[in-house]
């Protein structure tokens, strides 16, 4: 089947090259996990598979409990999980700080999982596109998608920005917080609401983090790359100034919440001097799980969006599920029975 990827500006250009790319199952909602820890399954060998260099490392998570009122609900957050086959155990003080040398001292115990870790956002995304292109993809950047065309209740060609017209028997909308403009015209209203996600970076320091590390009832993920350089995330908002031209601004507010999280968890970074700063436009659902699958009503035609600031590990599982949608093939529903991308998307209740 020949595929053409249409990409409005470049491979990378939103969430997926913005993205602090941590490859956790650790924390997710049971919903995801099936699909995560498939994921996780396949991050070891992407390499290989994709002939590219995705900068994976599995150097575990830790999520640390600095008071007590977490550390006493940590227990049951385990429980929970590893019901569901998710590799995480409860860490004392010790142990997290022989994890994590430089925890705060406020820092209680902790839950660690053995199969998170970590990639590099863009060597990821152009790992995946060269091996796509190297399969026979046709990637065109620069031109986007306009509008989709359906005859009789099925999808029939995208109408795209150079003019053009591409005739196709399956189309995938995965355009990230843009994809409900796609759909809205077929009267499909996506359940989606775009937020931008701060990322810091500092400069390298010398290597001492091998985790990537979360803090219980803190906005927090904090990671150390290859060249030693800190990236510091966590849900952290930036200011959106044009969503449709894929803009923001970067607040100062914000800058510093993350920042004194990220030092009160981890007084290393006290040494750290900021970088960079950036963002990335997100599309969040109201349960903050993915849209995934079929339209229904419209044969095909299906959607993968809504990742909620979590979709970056999910992308192997997700591409096959997509792949083996669009070829007719067992399309494993085990792995999503609950992302169906027309169910009823719900507020996620707060802690
Ligand atoms: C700052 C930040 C940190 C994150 N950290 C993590 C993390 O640590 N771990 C994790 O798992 N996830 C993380 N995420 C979430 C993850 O990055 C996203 O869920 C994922 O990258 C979404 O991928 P996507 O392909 O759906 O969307 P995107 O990467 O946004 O891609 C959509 C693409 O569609 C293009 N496009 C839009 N409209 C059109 C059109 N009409 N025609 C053609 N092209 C179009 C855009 O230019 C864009 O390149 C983070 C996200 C952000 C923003």
């Amino acid at each position: 089947m020949p595929v053409t990827v249409l990409e409005r500006a470049r491979v990378g250009a939103a969430a997926s090259g913005a993205s602090a790319a941590g490859v956790r199952v650790m924390g997710r909602d049971s919903t995801e996990r099936a699909l995560a820890l498939e994921s996780l399954r396949r991050w070891p060998d992407l390499d290989r598979e994709l002939e590219g260099e995705t900068g994976y490392r599995r150097g575990g998570g830790l999520r640390v409990a600095i008071d007590e009122r977490a550390w006493y609900a940590a227990p049951e957050w385990v429980a929970e999980q590893r019901a569901d086959g998710v590799p995480v155990e409860l860490v004392d003080e010790s142990a997290a700080r022989a994890l994590v040398p430089g925890i705060a001292p406020a820092c209680v115990g902790g839950v660690y999982c053995a199969i998170d870790g970590q990639a590099a956002a863009v060597p990821t995304v152009h790992a995946f596109a060269n091996a796509a292109r190297r399969l026979g993809a046709r990637i065109e950047e620069g031109i986007g998608a306009r509008a989709l065309e359906v005859e009789q209740g099925r999808v029939v060609a995208v109408v795209r920005t150079d003019g053009g017209r591409t005739p196709c028997d399956v189309a995938i909308v995965a355009a990230g917080a843009w994809s409900g403009l796609l759909l809205g015209p077929l009267g499909i209203d996506l359940p989606l609401r775009v937020r931008a996600l701060q990322m810091l970076l500092s400069d390298p320091a010398p290597m001492a983090l091998a985790p990537v590390v979360g803090c219980f009832d803190r906005g927090l993920s904090l990671k150390q790359l290859g060249d030693g350089a800190y990236l510091i995330g966590g849900g952290w908002p930036a200011r959106i100034a044009d969503e449709a031209a894929n803009r923001y601004v970067i607040e100062e507010t914000s800058v510093r919440g993350s920042l004194d999280v990220a030092r009160a968890v981890y007084p290393p970074l006290e040494d750290a001097t900021l970088a960079q700063s950036w963002a990335g436009l997100e599309a969040f659902t109201p349960d903050e799980l993915p849209l995934l699958g079929p339209v229904s009503g419209i044969d095909g035609l299906f959607v993968a969006a809504g990742f909620s600031g979590h979709g970056f590990a999910l992308a192997p599982a997700v591409g096959d599920v997509l792949a083996r949608l669009a070829l007719g093939r067992d399309a494993r529903r085990d792995l999503w029975s609950g992302l169906h991308a027309d169910r009823k998307s719900r507020a996620k209740p707060r802690a």
